[in-house]
């Protein structure tokens, strides 16, 4: 007879509970699920997918255990090293296993039954003949120069190829092929491919680069990395810091055998880095693309498990790729805010990195121009290894930077006090337009940023003063052209601009402030036969848009690119010679901690898109703020002020790096009873903290959050302090377990917040 032990197994079910439960097996049926392996299971009157987490012994059982319905998979979908990932993210951010290890898992295995692999079916081309010299070549080639060029096509593709590629992108003609064909130069059969987006799009030119002195010792310093180790790689923009990555990787992947994780922030916005990576590794990198199907995504998280794939590059969710043997995690722009994941479980990718590399014996390369705060500390503290790269690739320089200040008043202008006036002299000062006329007469690109999308930012009433904000959140409608509409930024909610204001019923509602909409309209009207393209969220929402967007620019199809935080990421285009901050405080006196630190790495960046050619560049950043230390060391590339002042300013009272931080949201619909649980939940802690001796935890609030309202959820907050990090997860859990929440009302948990909004 089986033991207990044998027939019952923990299973973790993605559910609000902190608990896990014990299902029994039916040894007759089937198979007997291991640690890691789904389970099919009935739950309260449902059936859910949980995972096996191994035995159980019934100790807590008060009741008969259920049988699992289901055992799907013929091996487990998550390995040792992954469950323990998920346990550290469950024990740290505070959330229950089962929901820890659905992050983890691609959507397609959230089904109950086991996910098939659906794989299209393309006409492939194959090189079937090597014609190695030049003279064979000749001789084979003499009169068809257009199957030479196919043929030589196919060979800088690595001998392969989809007929539709060579068709459509290449604009080759089927004859050709079948001429090549016919003489036994070339195979065409359908095969089964990867359901891979980027197949089709071409991944350019492999020309290896040679690595420069200062690229070559961080190579080589990566390269002596131990097991475990962070290195901070601050490299200024422009100074090459992907091709660093790209060699890391080379030597692992092909050197050791081993794998790799390529962060980045945002995949459709980097295309063109994505794009280097593809021409190096090919076929053995899966891009995980924000846009891909569930399907699509199913099948590159197989390929990865099963070895066929060896670089994973995606945004935070390419942190769980199931690869075996890493070598390495690189996260490029490692202070982008989208490495923290806005919905429970609330991870931080770089933080998860850290602990997986550190568990699976890899190296993390953490890459910026302008580290996070965080960062910066750890390797004062020594717990990071900094590698600098301090100069441009080539001998370039960082571009000029100067400032125009909105505070003066506008040649033209009425009145100057209202420097937002909607008039293009207001918006766009005389040294803007001068530059951005002698740009546009060299036949050289620009670069606009307005982190601000839409038309005007809200529509006031001249009269009473009132503005019109949403009816579901405490903030103001942003006006919006084609259609014309007003819509809220937070929950969608659209409605029809009014003629007269609600309050008292004036008719002068005017728009105020600007958005990149009125900027297009108004640099269309100035300069009338410029082509201008505008990139934020309303212009990228097809899944190729961006890459569209900025393909086109780089054909130098486009003289101005005009659009939101979008644009100062990543981009390289030598023949951008300008880059214009139409206003930069934008965001910078919003009520939040990380402020300045996020408006000096927007400046910073976009900065960077300027002069990376052997043309140089110029900055022009406007503000009414020039002696603010955000924009004063953005002037003046200048990282380790800023850093310095910045961090004197996170002391008291005490923000991170110099404390930790976790955020504890209350929220309800009624009003008054989330107050009330507010006040109820801070008593609770502060209780809790007078007796638990030892605490070295403060509490602070209870206070509104700063955006009171959301989606028609009222909010409010308290933040618990601390420099322990493991009593700050003490008590954040001991209340996030035990803190009884009133039905309709909610709780949740940010670990580490990235803003307190
Ligand atoms: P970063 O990411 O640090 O801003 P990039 O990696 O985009 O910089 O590199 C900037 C430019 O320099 C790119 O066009 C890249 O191709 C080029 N580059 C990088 N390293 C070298 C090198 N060793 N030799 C020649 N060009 C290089
Ligand atoms: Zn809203």
């Amino acid at each position: 007879m089986s033991s207990i032990e044998t027939a019952l197994v923990e299973v973790a079910l993605p559910v609000p509970l902190f608990q896990t439960f014990t299902y029994a097996i039916d040894p007759e049926a089937g198979r007997v699920p291991v640690a890691g392996s789904r389970v099919l299971v009935p739950f309260r009157n449902r059936k859910e997918i949980g995972i096996c987490l191994g035995p159980a012994d019934g100790a807590r059982l008060r009741q008969k255990a259920k049988l699992i319905i289901e055992a799907p998979d013929d091996e487990p979908a998550l390995s040792e090293s992954m469950l323990a990932l998920c346990r550290w993210i469950a024990d740290y951010y505070i959330v229950p296993i089962g929901i820890a290890l659905r992050t983890a898992l691609p959507a397609a295995m959230a089904g109950a039954a086991q996910p098939q692999p659906v794989r299209k079916t393309h006409r492939v081309v194959r090189l079937r003949q090597d014609l190695p010299t030049i003279t064979h070549r000749e001789k084979a080639f003499a009169r068809a120069p257009q199957q030479r060029a196919v043929f030589e096509m196919l060979e800088s593709l690595g001998g392969a190829s989809t007929v539709e590629h060579l068709l459509r992108q290449l604009a080759f003609s089927p004859s050709v092929l079948r001429g090549l064909e016919k003489r036994g130069l070339l195979r065409i059969e359908a095969e089964e491919v990867d359901r891979d987006p980027f197949a089709l799009r071409p991944a350019g030119s492999a020309a290896r680069l040679e690595a420069t002195a200062a690229q070559h010792a961080a190579i080589e310093s990566l390269k002596l990395g131990s097991a475990g180790e962070v290195f901070l790689l601050h490299g200024i923009t422009g100074s090459g810091k992907t091709l660093v990555y790209i060699e890391l990787l080379r030597q692992l992947v092909d050197g050791r055998g081993q794998t790799g994780i390529v962060l980045v922030p945002e995949i459709a916005l980097t295309p063109q880095t994505v794009d280097r990576f593809r021409a190096v590794f090919g076929d053995r990198i899966a891009v995980l693309h924000s846009a891909l199907s569930d399907g699509e995504r199913y099948d590159a998280w197989l390929a990865l498990k099963r070895g066929q794939k060896r670089i994973a590059v995606g945004a935070r969710s390419a942190i769980f790729a199931p690869l075996a043997n890493l070598g390495a995690i690189i996260v490029d722009e490692e202070h982008e805010s989208s490495y923290k994941q806005g919905e429970t479980p609330r991870y931080h990718a770089r933080e998860v990195a850290i602990v997986r590399a550190r568990s699976e014996g890899a190296i993390v390369v953490l890459g910026s121009a302008t580290p996070s705060l965080e960062s910066w500390t750890n390797v004062a503290s020594g717990k990071y290894t900094l590698l600098s790269l301090p100069d441009r690739v080539g001998g370039g320089k960082l571009p000029r930077v100067e400032v125009v200040d909105l505070r003066r008043r506008a040649a033209g202008s009425m009145d100057a006090s209202k420097g937002s006036g909607t008039g293009y002299q207001a918006v766009i000062r005389e040294e803007l337009d001068t530059e951005l006329a002698k740009t546009l007469s060299r036949g050289e690109q620009s670069i606009l940023l307005l982190n601000r999308r839409g038309y005007s930012s809200f529509v006031q009433c001249n009269d009473c003063g009132d503005v019109v904000v949403c009816p579901n959140c405490s903030i103001t409608l942003t006006l919006h052209r084609a259609p014309e509409r007003l819509l809220c930024h937070y929950c969608s909610h659209q409605e029809p601009l009014r003629a007269k204001c609600a309050r008292c019923g004036g008719d002068t509602l005017k728009n105020r402030g600007l958005g990149t909409q009125q900027i297009e309209r108004l640099l269309g009207d100035r300069f009338p036969s410029a082509r201008i393209a505008r990139m934020d969220v309303d212009t990228t929402s097809g899944k190729w848009a961006h890459a569209e967007i900025l393909d086109r620019v780089a054909a130098k199809e486009v003289d101005i690119l005009l659009g939101t935080q979008m644009i100062a990421k990543g981009l390289d285009f030598p023949n951008v010679t300008l880059v214009g901050v139409v206003d930069a405080d934008v965001g910078i006196n919003l009520p939040d901690f990380r402020a300045s630190e996020r408006c000096f790495q927007l400046l910073s960046q976009v900065a960077g898109r300027a002069g990376r050619g052997p043309k140089g560049g110029r900055v022009l950043i406007q503000t009414r703020l020039p002696a603010h230390h955000a924009v004063r060391c953005a002037l003046t590339h200048d990282y380790h002020t800023f850093v310095g002042e910045e961090l004197k300013g996170r002391v008291k009272p005490a923000y991170p790096p110099t404390v930790r931080l976790a955020n504890i949201v209350f929220s309800g619909t009624n009003d008054r009873a989330t107050a009330e649980m507010a006040e109820n939940g801070a008593d609770w802690i502060s209780s809790l903290l007078r007796t638990h001796t030892g605490a070295e935890v403060t509490l602070v609030g209870p206070a509104p959050c700063p955006i009171e309202r959301v989606k028609t959820r009222w909010r409010w907050h308290v933040l618990l302090k601390s420099e322990n990090s493991s009593e700050l997860t003490r008590v954040a859990r001991y209340f996030m377990e035990r803190f009884d929440v009133p039905p309709a009302l909610r709780v949740t948990l940010d670990r580490d917040p990235v803003a307190l909004l």
